[in-house]
């Protein structure tokens, strides 16, 4: 299958690289070898950070979160990440700028996407428009259901949504639509891939381009507290929110904790709890699969969280101890959204809302010296309005 999967190009750990058919080697080859010359061009980062503040609103703020903390026992101190308050309403337009500024620097004309919740198809849309090219998004029929809201967004935005009818009809599937449809129409398309998954490059452009996120904090909390937190704290879909956060605190003596959506009755998507590492969507990491290692269906109320694999980068942080990653059930997440809908006037998306519920179990059980404590508020909760009313109701 794969051209390089023996190679340390694109690999955290034994994680990652490139398992794709001969045919895409090229499309990411081209990618890699734009990405490295953007990365040396001050153009390219002067450009991206006037989007980032002049059209997504950046730096986001740092919300010091006076009655969740009360409110969690008073111990700890919580700050809010707020990248809610993003244009479009979630952290994924920081990728997407930054790709939509690679696929101009690569002469392409159209964009292809894939999304779960619909928050990275908005995304993809939203800069398609920007920058006046075609955009296609793929979108699993199931969470075209569920996120009605968000795909009459990206239709408004003048993008195509085309549904997924195959497999489970969610991420998974979705993400299979897109990249065919890139390797088809490869000379005219960019695929913006939504989070630190699939094959290198994408795991690690991805997360350059999240880590303002963290950037930001680490000067955002000195400023306000003059210390590090104890611990930060993100959701884990694919991981790119988490890993945006993270990556400028690996080198500090900061806990991190990613939490996983732990599902119900009906399933979870917690790959690197109760996953085993093997191969999806051109990349080794962990992932959840059945007895006979095919992948299998995840499940959350949170549509950013059900994807059955995760990010290599993170399966590499899990295996070396650096961050600890945790489930947090469908239920406990909607006391989370409760909590901050309620507390401090914040309705946060269900994602984020397993940070939160995460949060409140920490604090509950001793706490373990955390006294500042980051969360990041990945996404505002307005596309989950309608499905918590559903299941309030049952
Ligand atoms: C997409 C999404 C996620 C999950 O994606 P990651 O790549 O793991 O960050 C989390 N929160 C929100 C609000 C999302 O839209």
């Amino acid at each position: 299958m794969s051209v390089s999967e023996g190679s340390s190009r694109g690999r955290f750990g034994g994680y990652g690289g490139q398992y794709v058919p001969e045919t895409l080697m090229s499309c990411l080859l081209e990618l890699e070898k734009h990405y490295a010359s953007a990365k040396a061009d001050p153009a390219f980062g002067t450009e991206l950070q006037k989007l980032l503040r002049e059209y997504s609103g950046r730096p986001t703020p740092l919300y010091f979160a006076g009655n969740l903390s009360r409110q969690y026992g008073g111990k700890a101190r919580i700050y809010l990440k707020r990248e809610d308050l993003n244009h479009t309403g979630a952290h994924k337009i920081n990728n997407c700028l930054g790709q939509v500024l690679l696929a101009r620097r690569m002469k392409k004309q159209r964009i292809v996407a894939e999304t779960g919740a619909g928050q990275h198809g908005v995304a993809a849309a939203t800069v398609a428009a920007l920058f006046q090219m075609e955009c296609t998004v793929y979108m699993g029929e199931v969470d075209m259901e569920r996120q009605r809201p968000n795909v009459l967004r990206m239709e408004l935005l003048g993008a195509e949504v085309v549904p997924v009818l195959t497999g489970s009809r969610t991420l998974k599937d979705a993400t299979n639509g897109a990249i065919r449809d890139w390797v088809t129409n490869v000379e005219s398309t960019h695929y913006i891939l939504g989070s630190s998954v699939g094959p290198h490059p994408y795991p690690t452009l991805v997360r350059d381009f999240q880590a303002v996120i963290g950037q930001e904090t680490r000067e955002q909390i000195l400023a306000a507290e003059g210390r590090f937190p104890t611990h930060v704290i993100a959701c884990v879909g694919g991981g790119s929110n988490a890993i945006g956060i993270f990556s400028a605190f690996l080198d500090d003596d900061v806990r991190l904790f990613g939490v996983e959506a732990g599902g119900s009755i009906h399933g979870h998507a917690a790959s690197l709890s109760e996953g085993l590492p093997g191969v999806l969507h051109g990349a080794y990491s962990y992932l959840l699969q059945d007895d006979d290692g095919q992948v299998a269906m995840a499940h959350s109320i949170a549509p950013g969280l059900d994807y059955p694999g995760v990010g290599p980068e993170h399966s590499s942080l899990k295996d070396s101890g650096r961050v600890t990653y945790v489930r947090v059930t469908d239920q406990d997440a909607l006391g989370g959204f409760s909590d901050l809908s309620k507390l401090e006037g914040i309705l946060p998306a269900l994602e984020p809302s397993h940070a939160v519920a995460f949060t409140r179990q920490l604090l509950a059980n001793g706490a373990d010296g955390a006294d500042l404590i980051v969360i990041n508020l990945s996404g505002r909760g307005d596309k989950d309005i309608e499905s918590i009313e559903e299941m309030l109701k049952s």
